[in-house]
């Protein structure tokens, strides 16, 4: 990817899928990780009350925070500002969540515009980055529905084993509901196959029926499942960093140039 001149406004994307395990923290911290490398400024919003992409990157124990993310939606007077934390990655920050943000689901029902808070808490910063990835807690509430109404686009990872595609028409079903009545700019990016084993047929079963169902909306990097991922969590850092030359870190590149060179240029500023 050729270099930026200039940064943002920031394309806004969402890691989506309200399984749980299908890599979509692991996408989001090592994906945002290699989009970092390239030179874009980039933004990882944790929106999981678990607060793994925080573990992820470096935060041991979120729940020693004062702010996380929680604060931002639910108290008018924090701003992104408050929260925003750098990480040991050049170019790679992060707004961390902890066990707080479970409590937001039920207090943002009273709001006004409760589906837009997180776009609105995330506006004063997006043109200090070119990417913003939110890493969806696995469920399509309404913290999942904030997340969808903040971004341009909708990454899916799938996990390459049995029922893949379980559940996956429900969030098509609601990525399009958003589309219709919150924020018709939002499109979806990109399927990713995760946790791929090359050498089982079963997974490359798996992976013909995605690419049958969804076409060339699949991007064409997988994700091997490899025993190097698990420790993510335990390094506190990218494996793009802790084993940068590893197959995984470079699958990530690769998948970081694809991500890049599917946005259309022009719909940033939408
Ligand atoms: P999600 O955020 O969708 O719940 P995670 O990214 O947390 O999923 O991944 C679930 C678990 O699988 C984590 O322990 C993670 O380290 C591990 N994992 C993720 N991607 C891979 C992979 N490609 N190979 C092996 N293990 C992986
Ligand atoms: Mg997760």
């Amino acid at each position: 990817p050729a270099p930026l001149s200039d940064h943002g406004p920031a394309r806004v994307v969402a890691l989506c899928n309200q399984k749980g395990g299908v890599g979509k923290t692991t996408t989001t911290i090592n994906l945002g990780a290699a989009i970092a490398e390239y030179g874009r400024r980039v933004l990882l919003v944790d929106f999981d009350p678990q607060g793994a992409l925080s573990v992820g990157l470096g935060r041991l124990d979120p729940r020693e925070l004062d702010l996380t993310v929680y604060n931002l939606l639910m108290q008018r007077d924090v701003t992104v500002e408050d929260v925003l934390l750098k990480t040991d990655v050049d170019g790679l920050d992060l707004i961390p969540s902890n066990i707080d943000l479970s409590a937001a689901e039920v207090q943002l029902v009273g709001e006004v515009a409760r589906e837009q808070m997180l776009a609105r808490s995330l506006r004063p910063v997006l043109d200090d980055y070119d990417v913003v990835l939110i890493d969806c807690q696995p469920s399509l509430g309404l913290l999942t529905v904030n997340a969808l109404t903040a971004a341009h686009g909708v990454i899916v990872p799938l996990e390459c084993e049995f029922f893949a595609l379980r559940g996956v028409a429900l969030l098509m079903d609601t990525i399009q509901k958003v589309q219709e009545r919150l924020n018709d700019r939002l499109v979806i990016d990109g399927f990713l196959g995760t946790m791929y084993d090359p050498r089982t047929l079963h997974a490359r079963e798996v992976l013909a029926t995605i690419i049958d169902g969804f076409g060339d909306k699949v991007y064409s990097t997988v994700i091997n499942r490899t025993i190097r991922f698990p420790d993510a969590t335990v390094a506190g850092e990218p494996i793009t960093r802790f084993d940068s030359s590893s197959a995984g870190a470079n699958a990530y590149r690769e998948l970081a140039k694809e991500v890049l060179a599917r946005w259309p240029l022009s719909d940033h500023d939408a």
